[in-house]
């Protein structure tokens, strides 16, 4: 899950969906060509997003 962050004429930079995130303020993110490349930076995740998820979908009825 990323958000955009800048982009520019040929690549876009991604961010992680949790940076916004003022408890996680998750360091990962991406880079996308438009040649549909994609790059990953060497920050990863801080938090276990598939986690976060199931618990996400727990707390609705
Ligand atoms: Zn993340």
């Amino acid at each position: 899950m990323y958000t955009v962050e800048r982009k520019y004429l040929t690549t876009i930079n991604w961010v992680c969906a949790k940076n916004g995130n003022v408890k996680l303020r998750c360091p990962a993110r991406c880079v996308t060509n438009s040649n549909r490349s994609i790059k990953l930076s060497h920050r990863k995740h801080n938090h276990p997003s598939n986690l976060y998820q199931m618990h996400k979908s727990r707390t609705r009825p």
